[in-house]
């Protein structure tokens, strides 16, 4: 923690240098907390920004027994007013966009539009979430015996835990406490232990609302490792619904602990995401998409462009073009304004891209540009690479891999139905896209033959989703929705009612039941 511009952004987002790593949510909620300590570095130079006590399992014990109590107070509040509380979240991170974006920049890495539009995307779902409050929809039914009605409803589920990844520190909160908040629920968020400082800021700055609204108890923070908190997390039964974002190793791992105990989860795990390249497509367009895609965030994103599929007969204009942007992309801190790419998260993000590189090589592919480690002056604790791209086979065993790092695989195909064969043949499943002139291919790629992803777009590259619909993808990708459209639902628990408002108690599929004979 060096120069006065970050000493001063810590101090108005209430870091200190040692911070309790556990909070019921309200200004004075947070917890003397007895775990190990970790020290947050910055990825842009490797050096510590401010160290966090983690929270034990006697402090998790505490957190939780709050958020049980906070729930039963919370879930009896009105809808419409607990969309009030949320409006009220989302004005509060609205005033501190600025200076959570510059924490996400700092402590994440990535440059400083991203890190903006990162907490814009949480002032988005506030709205929406708001918005929501007053449509938690259940339908009513036709019921087939006489003098009856039928309808659904949807109650609060208790506890959420919300898991999240190193790369979406701050906004993938948002998507589920927010949009659960709105549902009645309580949370207990375990951030990575890569940017708990973001976590902390997050708690900072919505305590006022906590506290006006006296909902001590419903956001809470815990951060510590998977043995103290992640597991027993896991394994809690006052916790109906895990939230997990992160890697597919850890999805399973999830998954499994979870469904042991018959709890639910909503898994948002790693992508393999293509563009295809029709030989119609504007090509300007499409490498903009693809650079975008593969080089925004470092390519640390679960919807970060890793596959080309180009046709044949427009490859190499395409490649010229794309190795062309390449080469101007602005590679440094991210704190810099006209930085586009900034570092790895870590010196074994680094590791990875090299192994991933050398693997690619060694399967048969041909690099085709970049892929070196930088050194640059004064940031030599940080892992800066120049993005790589590697003319490849969809069938190496390296492409059929998530390397969280910005290298693009570069396939070509023949015709549209082989292109849609190599696109869906990886066990992933998030996002996906198409650029085309042809309604026939467009069509194509959006039926039940083309993409087999959660999300498919068409001359959109891959990355940068609107909150506005549900996030998520299939396969290996863990099948969660999340955000907007009617993602709510995962939150909540259906309960079907049937009343009878008549004086008679016909049964269902005509089944008659009663004794003929008189009674005695
Ligand atoms: P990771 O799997 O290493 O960690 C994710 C989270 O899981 C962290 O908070 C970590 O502490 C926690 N965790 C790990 N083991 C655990 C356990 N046993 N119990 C409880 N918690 C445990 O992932 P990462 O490196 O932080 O993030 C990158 C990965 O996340 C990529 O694979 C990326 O695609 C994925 N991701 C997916 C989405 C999506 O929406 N699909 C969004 C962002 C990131």
């Amino acid at each position: 923690m060096r120069d006065s511009r970050i000493t001063s952004l810590l101090q108005r987002l209430g870091i200190k240098e040692t911070n309790p790593g556990a909070t019921t949510g309200a200004v004075n909620g947070w917890l003397n907390t007895s775990g190990t300590p970790l020290v947050s570095c910055s990825p842009i130079d490797g050096k510590p920004i401010a160290r966090v006590i983690q929270a034990s399992r006697q402090d998790y014990e505490a957190v939780a027994d709050r958020a049980v109590s906070a729930f039963h107070r919370f879930k009896m509040m009105p809808a419409p007013m607990r969309g009030e509380i949320i409006q009220e979240i989302g004005r509060v991170l609205a005033r501190h966009k600025e200076d959570l974006g510059l924490l996400i920049t700092l402590e994440a890495g990535k440059i400083i539009s991203e890190g903006q539009g990162e907490v814009q995307e949480m002032v988005d779902i506030a709205g929406f979430a708001t918005g929501l409050s007053r449509q938690l929809y259940g339908r009513t039914m036709h019921s087939e015996r006489p003098a009856h009605r039928m309808y659904e409803q949807w109650h609060p589920l208790g506890l959420v835990g919300i898991i999240t990844a190193f790369n979406f520190p701050a906004a993938v909160w948002s998507w589920n406490a927010l949009v659960s908040g709105a549902c009645g629920n309580a949370h207990l968020f375990k951030p990575s232990s890569s940017t708990p400082l973001t976590a902390i800021a997050i708690q900072n700055i919505i305590a006022p609302v906590v506290d006006r609204y006296d909902i001590d108890g419903i956001f809470n923070l815990v951060i510590g490792d998977r043995n103290e908190i992640g597991n027993p997390m896991l394994s809690d039964p006052r916790i109906p619904l895990i939230s997990a974002t992160g890697s597919t190793s850890m999805g399973r791992h999830v998954a499994r602990t979870v469904a042991s105990r018959l709890g639910r989860s909503l898994l948002e795990l790693g992508g393999n995401n293509a563009i295809i390249i029709e030989p119609d497509a504007d090509l300007d367009m499409a490498s903009d998409a693809a650079l975008f895609g593969a080089v925004g965030t470092a390519g640390q994103r679960c919807t970060s462009t890793r596959r080309i599929i180009v046709h044949k007969g427009i490859k190499p204009q395409f490649c010229d073009l794309l190795i062309r942007k390449y080469q101007q992309i602005t590679i440094g801190n991210p704190m810099e304004e006209k930085t586009l790419m900034g570092p790895l998260i870590d010196q074994g993000a680094g590791t990875a891209m090299a192994d991933a590189i050398r693997e690619a090589l060694g399967q048969g592919g041909t690099l085709l540009y970049g892929g070196d480690r930088l050194t640059l002056k004064g940031l030599e604790g940080g892992c800066y690479v120049k993005p790589a791209i590697i003319e490849a086979r969809n069938h190496y065993p390296i492409v059929q891999q998530e390397t969280f790092a910005p290298i693009l695989y570069l396939i070509e195909y023949s015709d549209l139905d082989q292109a849609l064969v190599l696109h869906n043949d990886v066990p992933q499943g998030l996002s996906s896209a198409i650029f085309t002139g042809s309604m026939h291919a467009q069509e194509t790629f959006l039926s039940h033959k083309g993409s087999d992803c959660g999300i498919a777009n068409v001359n959109i590259g891959t990355s940068g989703a609107e909150i506005g619909g549900a996030f998520g993808g299939e396969k290996e990708t863990g099948g969660g929705r999340e955000a907007g459209s009617d993602a709510w639902k995962i939150y909540m628990r259906r309960q079907t009612c049937t009343i009878n408002w008549g004086r008679d108690l016909p049964l269902a599929q005509g089944v008659r039941f009663k004794p003929s004979a008189d009674l005695p």
